[in-house]
């Protein structure tokens, strides 16, 4: 039961192939990284640059950020979202 365990490199996230209408599974790090995908199925390029993947490649490199600032700040703690009371 490893503890430190790499995020990108755990997480999978669906990513759609246009050209044979599978999903598949890739890591959140691999997404992040790569500027295009290989479709395992049909071999086609799965352009991530693409404006049909573009929200999601942003949202899945926003995990993995989200995941390395939460680590780098080891044991801080953040307190703000519960203070800030109002809207
Ligand atoms: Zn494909």
């Amino acid at each position: 039961m490893a503890c430190d365990v790499d995020t990108g490199a755990v997480f999978k996230h669906p990513v759609h192939c246009f050209d044979c209408d599978q999903t598949f599974y890739f890591t959140l790090r691999k997404i992040a990284e790569a500027q295009k995908l290989v479709c395992p199925l049909c071999g086609s390029d799965i352009n991530l640059t693409d404006q049909a993947y573009g929200f999601f490649a942003t949202s899945v490199k926003q995990t993995i950020d989200l995941r390395v600032v939460t680590g780098a700040m080891g044991s801080k703690k953040l307190r703000s979202t519960t203070t800030n009371g109002g809207h």
